[in-house]
């Protein structure tokens, strides 16, 4: 901010009155999006500058204004021309000190409101600083020229001479309340308004100054107290002496023995460490916990950058280039796993910070890769800073808070880590940029890998996608050059080590051994001899739960969520049937619901029943689950995982989650117990997303020196999908699915706008749907042809979601411009329908 004000910074003391009174409309204006939900509010409203806060309001400035009785927060987004005889209402004040968002911010923004027809107000709210409530909070603080008077010299003012002392007394910025609340206690007839007059009178006579700020979220105490034992004795001495006559004493200093640096009283005997505090045996003293997000640390790793290969070089280079010239530059990475991709963005970030720059990192779920984080941490320490949804609002916000000020400029973070505050991004990189991990999906449903693209523009950035399968659209782009795209190989993984092999196993006519039917004998051999060889496995399954659904033998029926079209999967270990798509429960029938037959029986498999079996039937088997289920509580992947990695177990079981970039060099046996529940899908997806998955799987098997080897079962051993995972080969995947799009009009081919309309009653939301589709056609949307089609209405795969009925049309078209105007008109043609309906641009999730 400039010098712009030498006038002080005053504060609020009146309650609201008559804001309109006197208010004629003279400029200058503000544009403002209030900060209250719905899609009524989302435009701009006109306010008026009161004289005050001339020169104070800026793009970006969190400001309250008054909406019909109330006042409500909300972001100045513009300067306006007043329309001619409307009567405009003053903003009320400002609510924090200098803008919460800048001008590339809130071009961002509207980017992502038009592009995702989203309301502004949501995607402003992605620039904020995660948890921040609405609240402020106002600090008050002693100017130079307060530090250098004494408290004497406004004896005749007594009452500004008590709040000026409290402000001294505080050493630094104190919180407004606290002022009040300390000044309050030493006088009670000085009431929170009094103290602020005050404050407002010494801020004028240029003693002290206020700033006001969005409040961190509420979070818990950050400061404990530590017990230690004093100095070096005989403490077994001491503790024999104590024990007859203070025995919780004896008992405290036995364990303050056994730790290694002290305790936190709170876990102590609180009483007996007093007592034994008065007795100069133990020191008490008050540490601050740093709020350290992640526990990657565990994960020792080299510090020092490794020299790149030839083909890292090249890929470097050309990242290199962009940052010399700044310019934006977007890079495909394909390369394998374990081809030394994750090496290429340590030297391109190196690279942006030895230039001043800052740096972002994405990854689909960062708890699944602390070794990755480790990786980082080693090599740029305390300069980087963690985001993502696991940490608490407290840690979010000092994250934030520390990239904002320039204390960390190295971002590493899943997908809301794109907004992160960063004034000059020199590189953005997105690991595994082919996972649906990125968009987001609820509004706005943004897709971190186009705001990446827009904020790398923005900043002349480079831009850095890597991924041993790219999604179709990225690697179309890439190969074509366009959207500034070009394609880097590493085709080889690191010191030529070889990829594993892998085998697929027909499972037609098999006869499968466990219960549940499943292992074939093949990888029940395999599996067998990695455990006598003393290696580790991994067996991998799409479901988590005991088995996917309960069928009653007698007459088919089977257990459904009451508010969801799905079957209720039965849960082990809490021995329940649970919705996986809500939260609805039901204790494990003993009969038949419909025909009162007792003959009820588990179908299929989940991860929790597979590992229950490994279990019991594999006698050197000792076993790690991962799954959703597994790994609700905070730090449990790092858990399990570097419990896998330390050889507690040598078979680790687990959903998708155990695919991802984790480095096992023990792991010599991949099974993939069901590859076709992917394919499965209705979904236009299902193969690309069966080939990406099996592809990341194949690659956990034969880190090291050890060979690997990993097997897979399926129904489908012809299909492509599994073919060419299993040969390694993106290129015929990528070429044989292109067609198939471009047959369908599917992407990279078409642009798509998923519609759910959902309702409680059915044969409402099928007359919106069908209404909706009329509307579309009178917009030059035809069914099923031509440059703008429609597909549907049809039930939603999932045609019923926490007691909603659910139906859905797909609009396919060349154009996203012309396909998102004909929507806009056709939901407004819907009027108040129109709430019923979820629009998703370029939508992931089919269902
Ligand atoms: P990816 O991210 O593609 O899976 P990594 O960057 O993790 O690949 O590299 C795989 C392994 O090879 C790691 O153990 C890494 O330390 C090592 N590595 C990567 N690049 C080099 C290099 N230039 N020289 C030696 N070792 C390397
Ligand atoms: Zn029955
Ligand atoms: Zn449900």
């Amino acid at each position: 901010m400039t010098g712009r004000h030498l006038q002080p910074r005053l504060l609020d003391t009146d309650p609201p009155q008559s804001e309109e009174s006197g208010c004629e409309n003279a400029g200058p204006f503000v544009q403002v999006i209030v900060d209250q939900p719905g899609r009524a509010l989302d435009m701009e409203l006109t306010y008026s500058v009161p004289a005050d806060l001339e020169g104070d309001l800026q793009v970006g400035s969190y400001v309250l204004a008054p909406l019909g009785r109330r006042r409500v927060p909300g972001w100045v987004v513009g300067f306006a021309e007043a329309p001619p005889g409307v009567r405009i209402r003053p903003i009320a004040h400002l609510l924090v000190d200098g803008p919460v968002f800048d001008a590339r911010g809130l071009e961002l923004a509207r980017w992502m409101a038009r592009h995702y027809l989203a309301p502004l107000r949501d995607a402003l709210r992605c620039l904020l600083p995660p948890g921040a409530g609405r609240d402020t909070r106002t600090f008050v603080a002693l100017t130079d020229g307060g530090a250098q008077t004494s408290a004497g010299d406004l004896s005749r003012a007594p009452r500004q001479q008590q709040v000026f002392e409290a402000v001294r007394e505080a050493g630094e910025e104190i919180d407004l309340a606290d002022l009040q609340a300390s000044v309050a206690q030493a006088d009670r007839s000085a009431t929170a308004s009094v103290v602020t007059s005050s404050v407002n009178a010494l801020a004028e006579r240029g003693l002290v100054r206020v700033r006001r700020a969005l409040s961190p979220p509420r979070v818990q105490a950050l400061r404990r107290q530590v017990a230690r034992l004093d100095g070096d004795r005989d403490w077994a001495e001491i503790i024999m002496q104590t024990q007859p006559r203070a025995p919780r004493q004896a008992e405290a200093l036995q364990e303050l023995l056994a730790a290694e640096d002290g305790a936190p009283v709170a876990e102590l005997n609180r009483g007996a460490v007093n007592a034994l505090a008065d007795k100069g045996l133990v020191i008490v003293a008050d540490e601050t916990v740093r709020r350290i997000p992640e526990r990657a640390e565990l994960y020792g790793q080299e510090r020092e950058f490794l020299c790149l290969t030839g083909d890292q070089q090249c890929a470097f280079d050309r990242i290199d280039a962009a940052l010399q010239v700044r310019r934006f530059e977007g890079v495909v990475l394909h390369g394998v796993t374990g081809s030394g991709k994750t090496e290429v963005y340590l030297h391109a970030i190196q690279a942006a910070l030895a230039r001043g720059r800052g740096a972002i990192v994405l990854v689909p779920e960062i708890a699944l890769t602390p070794q990755m984080v480790g990786r980082f941490r080693a090599r740029f320490g305390e300069r980087l800073a963690l985001l993502h949804s696991a940490l608490s609002p407290g840690e979010r916000f000092d994250e934030w808070a520390r990239i904002e000020r320039g204390r960390a400029d190295l971002v590493v973070g899943a997908r809301s880590a794109i907004f992160a505050p960063l004034a000059d991004i020199g590189v953005i990189v997105i690991d595994e940029e082919h996972e649906r991990a990125y968009k987001q999906d609820g509004p706005p449903r943004y897709h971190a890998l186009e705001v990446a693209r827009l904020r790398a523009q923005q900043h002349d950035a480079a831009l850095v996608m890597g991924s041993a399968t790219p999604s179709l659209e990225t690697y179309h782009a890439a190969e074509r050059g366009t959207d500034g795209l070009s394609l880097c190989h590493l085709p080889t993984r690191i010191d030529d080590r070889p990829l594993p092999e892998v085998e697929i196993i027909d499972l037609r006519g098999e006869t499968l051994m466990g219960t549940g039917g499943t292992f074939s004998q093949r990888l029940l051999d395999a599996l067998e001899g990695c455990l006598e060889r003393g290696e580790q496995g991994m067996l991998f399954l799409n479901r988590r739960g005991y088995s996917t659904f309960v069928m009653c033998r007698n007459c088919g029926y089977t257990l459904r969520c009451e508010d969801c079209s799905v079957s209720l999967i039965y849960h082990h270990d809490t021995r329940d049937m649970r919705c996986h798509h809500c939260d609805f429960a039901l204790p494990m029938p003993e009969q038949c619901p419909a025909c009162r037959s007792e003959d009820i029986g588990f179908h299929g498999l989940g991860t929790e029943r597979v590992a229950d079996q490994v279990g019991r039937e594999f006698g050197l088997a000792r076993v790690l689950r991962m799954d959703r289920d597994t790994t609700a509580r905070k730090g449990a992947y790092a858990d399990i995982l570097g419990r896998f990695a330390a050889g507690e177990a040598n078979v680790l079981i687990g959903t998708q989650m155990i695919a991802k970039g984790h480095d096992f060099p023990d792991v010599t046996l991949v099974g993939v117990l069901n590859a076709d529940t992917g394919l499965n899908r209705a979904d236009f997806r299902a193969s690309e997303a069966t080939f990406q998955l099996l592809t990341q799987v194949a690659g956990r098997a034969g880190r090291a020196d050890k060979p690997g080897r990993v097997l897979v079962q399926t129904y489908n051993p012809g299909h492509i999908a599994i073919t060419s995972a299993s040969r390694h080969d993106y290129e015929s995947f990528y070429t044989a699915e292109l067609a198939n799009r471009r047959e369908n009009m599917y992407p990279p081919f078409a642009r798509l706008i998923n519609l759910t309309i959902a309702d409680e009653d059915e044969d409402r939301a099928l007359a919106t749907a069908r209404t909706l589709a009329y509307e579309l056609q009178e917009r030059g949307l035809a069914h099923r042809r031509g440059a703008m089609q429609f597909v549907g209405p049809a039930r939603a795969p999932l045609a019923k979601l926490r007691g909603r009925y659910r139906y859905h049309l797909l609009l396919k078209g060349r154009s996203i411009e012309e396909l998102r105007a004909a929507l806009l008109e056709a939901l407004d043609a819907l009027g108040d329908d129109a709430a019923a309906v979820t629009v998703d641009v370029d939508p992931l999730d089919m269902m």
